[in-house]
């Protein structure tokens, strides 16, 4: 769900906790959201945000389309 940042590199987390295997230089952003996208990651903007879904979270949205159990 939001960019790790560390050292001047950045690497997408996932709200689980799942983490894109690899990071990235901060000048790398569009690599980063093409590989992402390229391993399943979801990635789209929300209120101005970036919203990170990892395969496993999207996979399992695109089962419960109705969303939230609360
Ligand atoms: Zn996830």
């Amino acid at each position: 769900m939001s960019i790790e940042r560390h050292a001047g590199m950045m690497q997408l987390v996932c709200d689980c906790g799942a983490t894109q295997p690899e990071t990235y230089e901060h000048e790398d952003f569009d690599v980063m959201v093409a590989d992402a996208r390229d391993a399943g990651w979801k990635i789209s903007k929300m209120a101005g945000e970036w919203e990170h879904t990892c395969p496993d979270c999207a996979e399992a949205a695109r089962r419960r389309p109705h969303g939230r159990l609360l």
